[in-house]
């Protein structure tokens, strides 16, 4: 794994006359309008763009909440087709935005402070500015969440990952925690005893909250051991990680666990707030989207990623996802002649 510590300048495409104008309280000070408006600038959004853009619809992407997603928390990512050597995650996100711009795609390095799906053209507001659409692409993501820890976030990429598809082949030999008790932590821990020497999965409570195949068949792998009744109060290392500070909830006892690696799947959070209910969720509170297609249950708004999915959740899957987004947009819009 290499070291975090990266940056990525998003910039903006728009063309050099365009205002930025400050925020405004009430009226927006600029309208920009364009066929199609991409929210989430993940692998998801991206892919919806390059597609867009090549079909000659000049889509307008705004960035927003974690511009360029997930990825940008990834160091090294082996998975994605057609890096053999591997590629980092914000390198990856770079030649995301360079293609995307390539072709026409308008970025808009801005959160998005609150949508209108309501009526047509559907409106986005973002910094006192009013961007309006024919039909929009849905990408804002899912984000995981972390305990909260100072030293959890200084050695995030350095032994502190959220994603053991990502990141597991990296503690190859090495001993690794996962905390959490759900179905997210016991799939990270049976797939990390692929190349960790021992797991340590590490529970708050004195129970599971997940399902009881995927408890029993971690509580039979000879790699996986369970504590129950453990808090991490702290990720001990300088520029890696290189031991836990554990707390007994029930006894109050500190230990220090040695390990090289901390997966937190605590869970993740789909980014939904900015649509204000606009649009109907899963008891996870998930999108949804209508079978074998990316449409919503709003006429013209299309939905990719992980914001709908919490199965897959992978980058490659995203941009599947975005691609499928941007096509169906393409087609609606043809069929309804705007
Ligand atoms: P989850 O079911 O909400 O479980 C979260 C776990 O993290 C719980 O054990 C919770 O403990 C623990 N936790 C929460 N905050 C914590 C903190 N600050 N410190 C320590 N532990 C903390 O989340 P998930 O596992 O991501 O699963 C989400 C949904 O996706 C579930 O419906 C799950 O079944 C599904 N899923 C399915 C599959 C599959 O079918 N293969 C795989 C992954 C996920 P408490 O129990 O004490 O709250």
């Amino acid at each position: 794994m290499t070291e975090k510590g990266f940056t990525i300048d998003f910039g903006s495409s728009e063309p050099a006359a365009t205002p930025t104008a400050a925020p405004a309280a009430n009226a927006a000070a600029t309208t920009s309008h364009s066929k199609l408006m991409i929210f989430g600038s993940g692998p998801a959004g991206l892919t919806a763009a390059i597609y867009a853009a090549r079909a000659q619809l000049a889509p307008t992407l705004l960035a927003g909440y974690e511009p360029g997603g997930q990825l940008m928390l990834t160091s090294e990512v082996e998975n994605f087709p057609g890096f053999p050597e591997g590629i980092n995650g914000p390198d990856l996100m770079a030649k995301m935005i360079a293609q995307a711009e390539r072709f026409g795609t308008v970025i808009v390095n801005q959160d998005v402070e609150r949508v209108d799906l309501s009526t047509r053209p559907f409106r986005a507001w973002s910094a006192g500015r009013e961007f309006t659409a024919d039909a929009v692409v849905i990408a804002t993501g899912a984000s995981a969440i972390w305990l909260g820890l100072e030293s959890e976030t200084r050695l995030r990429g350095r032994g502190v990952s959220s994603c053991a598809t990502c990141d597991g082949f990296f503690f190859k030999g090495e001993e690794v925690a996962v905390v959490g008790g759900g179905d997210t932590a016991l799939e990270e821990a049976l797939f990390l005893t692929r190349f960790a020497t021992k797991v340590h999965l590490l529970v708050r409570r004195d129970a599971f909250r997940g399902s009881k195949i995927m408890v029993a068949r971690a509580q039979a792998h000879e790699k996986i051991q369970i504590h129950f009744n453990r808090e991490v109060v702290e990720v001990i290392g300088e520029k890696k990680t290189e031991a836990l500070k554990l707390k007994d909830t029930v006894s109050g006892a500190t230990e220090q666990l040695a390990v090289g690696g901390l997966f937190v799947a605590i869970g993740h959070k789909p980014n939904t707030e900015l649509l204000g209910g606009a649009l109907p969720v899963d008891a996870a509170g998930y999108l949804q989207v209508k079978e074998h297609s990316s449409a919503s249950a709003i006429d013209g708004v299309f939905i990719a990623g992980d914001v709908h999915d919490h199965r897959y959740r992978q980058a490659v899957t995203a941009a599947g996802d975005g691609c499928r987004a941007a096509l169906d947009a393409e087609r609606w819009l043809a069929e309804h002649a705007v």
